[in-house]
């Protein structure tokens, strides 16, 4: 029979969202597990794109909101985090990019001057030309403008081992999840027959919590799926780009990362407008010829003959929203001393664990003395698209 572990902090879910809080808790002296039942960051976290928006792509929707002003802080405190003097040492992680670019492919010269010009986005993008150019852009056919956005590209797999490592003894991998109920109050849970006793539980397992919350008798709070239909693309043609290719509408036409494939090739992953609605419905073949005539049009000069394609079905996983507006805030819903939550961006974990750390406060719970943690089974590293589709 497995031990009974007393924590003061039990989170299920390990993507970034678990990952961040967990070492947040730790870094403030509380107790802490954290359970996964696939793969560390392998759910949304290690497919994502790792841009540190600053809330400038939101923009384009006409001027920021209230809520977008949240997300603008971001971009200082991963950045600081990453020099290892912020509110973790992420030294070590790699940075894909120390910056985002928007791109305009010439068309939309009005459109984006009403935009730049708007009091919201002015002092964080500066127009670049010539050599600034991300270097996928430097061709004496490129036309458009392209400018600079305060926002910088993380390496998530790095990312995600960092807060591995800062995870310490506290990781377990578990798969059977059942609530540990005392006078019919939830007080931890049962992993794998394991009971955890804890003085506050966590959901942070992004599509998983709403699962989660149906073992655990809750409805509570709703969650949507939004699904994406992302474009990989490597080879020796492809130079690194960052950028968001804008189509007119509000959200862009493309959106660009470029990620190092463990065989030295770059590979480009590809999302934004034609990842979503549409592209949703496309068949993996039919998405990736829309990708190839996308680059066929925008970026001529880019050598495509010795390319390997694939395409990734992935959802995001957001607290249900009215209307089709972008939560653009971590969420966190409280009930007793369960927590409920999602990022809603990678680029928000540190407002989720301020939120968590928040509810912890106002309820005045304090780290207690924790007995050492037996050996726990270790959850695996989640592995990059990349490397599983385009071996
Ligand atoms: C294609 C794509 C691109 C994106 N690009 C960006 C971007 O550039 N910038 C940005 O800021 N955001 C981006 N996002 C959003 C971002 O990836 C997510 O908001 C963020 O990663 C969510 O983190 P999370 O920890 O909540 O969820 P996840 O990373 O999904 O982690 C949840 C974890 O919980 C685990 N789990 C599930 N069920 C259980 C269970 N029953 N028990 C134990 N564990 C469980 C899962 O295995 C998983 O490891 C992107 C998302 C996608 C899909």
């Amino acid at each position: 029979m497995p031990s009974v572990i007393s924590t003061d902090v039990l989170i299920v879910g390990a993507g970034v969202a678990g990952l961040w809080l967990n070492a947040r808790l730790r870094r403030q002296g509380f107790s802490t597990v954290l359970v996964e039942s696939a793969s560390l960051g392998g759910g949304q976290s290690v497919k994502s794109q790792g841009i540190i928006h600053g809330g400038a792509k939101y923009a384009l929707h006409g001027a920021l909101t209230g809520a977008s002003e949240a997300i603008a802080d971001m971009p200082r405190r991963w950045r600081e985090a990453l020099a290892g003097n912020g509110e973790l040492d992420l030294s070590g992680v790699r940075l894909l990019s120390e910056a985002h670019y928007l791109w305009s492919p010439g068309t939309l010269a009005g459109n984006l001057t009403s935009f730049f010009a708007s009091k919201a986005v002015r002092g964080r993008v500066d127009q670049v030309k010539g050599e600034q150019l991300p270097p996928a852009l430097q061709d004496k056919r490129f036309k458009g403008k392209v400018y600079r956005l305060a926002e910088l590209v993380v390496d998530v797999p790095s990312l995600i081992q960092r807060l591995a490592d800062l995870a310490g003894d506290g990781l377990l991998a578990g798969q059977t999840i059942e609530p540990l109920l005392e006078a019919g109050v939830l007080v931890g849970l049962q992993v794998d027959g394991r009971e955890i006793r804890a003085q506050r539980i966590v959901l942070s397992a992004g599509a998983g919590t709403a699962q989660l919350l149906e073992d655990l008798g809750l409805s509570q709070p709703a969650m949507q799926r939004r699904p994406l239909h992302m474009i990989l693309a490597k080879g020796p043609g492809l130079k690194p780009l960052y950028a968001h290719c804008l189509g007119g509408g509000s959200k862009p036409r493309i959106t660009v990362t470029t990620h190092p494939a463990a065989d030295g090739q770059w590979v480009w992953y590809m999302g934004g407008d034609i990842a979503e609605s549409e592209g949703v419905h496309r068949e993996p073949a039919e998405q990736i010829a829309t990708a190839q005539k996308e680059i066929a049009q925008l970026l001529p000069w880019i050598d495509l003959s010795a390319t390997q394609w694939a395409t990734l079905r992935v959802d995001r996983a957001e607290p249900l929203q009215t209307g089709l507006t972008r939560p653009d805030n971590a969420f966190l819903a409280e009930q007793g001393r369960l927590l409920v939550g999602w990022p809603t961006k990678l680029a928000l974990a540190p407002d989720f664990a301020d939120r968590v750390i928040a509810s912890l406060e106002r309820d005045g719970i304090q780290p207690q003395a924790a007995e050492p943690l037996p050996a726990l089974p270790k959850p695996p590293m989640g592995v990059p698209a990349w490397e599983q589709l385009l071996p």
